[in-house]
């Protein structure tokens, strides 16, 4: 068995619209290396550096994320997929001596990136009607028009009219 430790940097577009590991940021691998009979398993933990943006008030993001994996990279995958094998489509190989990791560092991790990232749990996000940040501004509403009122409204707009006409 053999312990892999490096820094990697993160390839392009490794996340979703809102959140994802910029490009060229640290992962910070820590994997172990196992021989097995059919190929090589590769076990352990990234720690991914996230940005992103709150699906709520759209303030900036910073987080990191650890990915555990746990894959089998084969020494000779199988052209012909068996019928029976859901999982053929995730299957790995180990290629002229060497594991590609970003496949399935991929596959690990942007599957678990939020759709909605938010900055906390609890963000009030921004009013629909005006933007202001709510967090800022606790108790911030608008007077909702009763539609009563808006009919009134109607109402003098017509007599306004009327008056015109009589001139
Ligand atoms: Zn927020
Ligand atoms: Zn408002």
């Amino acid at each position: 068995m053999r312990t892999w430790q490096e820094t990697v940097p993160a390839p392009s577009e490794f996340g979703n619209a809102l959140i994802g590991a910029p490009e060229g940021s640290d992962m910070v691998c820590d994997l172990r290396l196992e021989s097995v009979h059919d190929g090589i398993l590769v076990s352990g933990d990234v720690t991914i550096t996230l940005e992103g943006q709150c699906s709520r008030c759209l303030d900036p993001i910073t987080d990191q994320m650890v990915v555990e994996v746990q894959e089998l990279f084969l020494f000779d995958a199988p052209s012909e997929v068996p019928e029976d094998d859901d999982e053929a489509d995730e299957m790995y190989e180990v290629q002229d001596e060497t594991i590609d990791l970003e496949p399935m560092l991929r596959d690990a991790a942007i599957t678990k990136l939020p759709f909605q990232p938010v900055c906390r749990e609890d963000c009030e996000g921004l009013c629909a009607q005006c933007g202001v940040r709510l967090d800022e501004n606790p108790g911030h509403r608008h007077e909702v028009l009763d539609p009563r009122w808006s009919a009134l409204e109607g109402l003098f707009d017509a007599d306004d009219d009327t008056t015109r006409e009589e001139r």
